[in-house]
């Protein structure tokens, strides 16, 4: 689909025709979910030690995500030929979203934590740009619904195992010659946890992928998956450790009141904005920094794929010879330019 944006550029060009085949939605039960997301965030800030700057600031964060009024739609609807669709939806709640501070959640010492302080200093010292992939529908997909477990003429790639607090819905028994990957990260998750197996899809050509972005960026991972199962996905695609430099997971993710999570840049403190560029197929993951982000169609099973490859194009033709990332994505995707229109047109 990237291949289609660019080569119709008519996001960026056009976008007073879209058309919004989703009218918002209002919320049905959330407003209790979102009640009981800001005790939690109370509760886990209160034990740390906050300036009241910083309690005023997450307050306000707080104030803001409490009024918002829409149901977010989930991304497996961003597949191919829906993408005006779905880009034109979540653009419309991006847009009620206009009013809170991403930032100010950064307050929150709980995003802080596993972030690998390291390496991210060493990335703040590269001359490289930072290339921020995230993990499920966008390099693998782990069928946690097991909607393929049963069916003969689809094999998993892989089986990943890995410790929960919890089983999943989704253990698989080891019943086949499929390869069974298990964590072997330093961590040491077994303790107190059990025991989950999952079958993956990978995307055409992620290793290749992998192998290439990495002689041009700092390439990472940042997965709103926990990071037990993602460090299982993460050991598997990258099993020496020569591509993927550092790892962020759901806890360094902004929740916005149990509707979504979102990805705040920022994040990356020393790192200029205008160096890093976040993939994803979750439109709603860029929000903070929309000119940051490429769209990627949503991967599940289709051995026809060719998204990495149309995106490891663009990179490399675009974006590495570009001084900044914000103002070749705005010229090919124009988001932000999109939202600010809409924002016009409601007031
Ligand atoms: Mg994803």
């Amino acid at each position: 689909m990237i291949e289609q944006c660019i080569k119709k550029r008519t996001l960026s060009k056009d976008h007073s025709s879209l058309k919004l085949s989703f009218p918002p939605l209002s919320l049905n039960n959330s407003d209790k979910n979102l009640s009981n997301n800001l005790k939690l965030i109370n509760n886990q800030t209160s034990s740390k030690t906050l300036s009241n700057k910083q309690k005023f600031n997450l307050k306000q964060f707080e104030n803001e995500v409490s009024k918002l009024n829409f149901c977010p739609i989930g991304s497996n609807a961003n597949i191919s030929g829906n993408y005006d669709n779905y880009l034109s939806t979540t653009l419309t709640h991006i847009v009620k979203m206009r009013n809170i501070k991403f930032d100010y959640a950064l307050e929150s010492p709980l995003i802080y934590e596993n972030l690998p302080e390291k390496e991210l200093e060493n990335l703040s010292l590269s001359n490289k740009k930072i290339l921020v992939l995230d993990l499920d529908e966008t390099l693998i997909h782990a069928d946690f619904n097991e909607e393929f477990k049963n069916n003969e003429n689809i094999k998993y790639d892989a089986k990943l195992s890995f410790y929960s607090d919890e089983y999943t819905s989704n253990t698989v028994k080891d019943d086949d010659n499929e390869s069974m990957i298990t964590d072997d990260d330093s961590k040491d998750y077994s303790n107190e946890k059990i025991l989950n197996t999952v079958g993956i899809f990978l995307r055409p050509g992620v290793k290749q992928f992998l192998e290439e972005v990495s002689k041009y960026f700092e390439v990472g991972i940042f997965t709103a998956s926990v990071p037990e199962y993602a460090d299982a996905a993460i050991n598997y695609l990258d099993p020496d450790k020569k591509y993927i430099k550092f790892r962020l997971y759901r806890n360094n993710c902004i929740n916005v009141g149990n509707l979504l999570r979102v990805k705040n840049l920022k994040i990356f403190k020393n790192i200029p904005l205008k160096k890093i560029i976040l993939v994803d197929n979750n439109m709603y993951s860029f929000t903070p920094q929309l000119n940051n982000g490429i769209l990627i169609n949503s991967f599940f099973n289709d051995k026809n794929d060719n998204e990495l490859s149309n995106v490891l194009s663009y990179l490399i033709n675009y974006i590495i010879p570009s001084d900044d990332v914000r103002k070749i994505n705005e010229e090919f995707f124009g988001f932000q330019k999109i939202v600010d229109d809409m924002i016009i047109n409601v007031l």
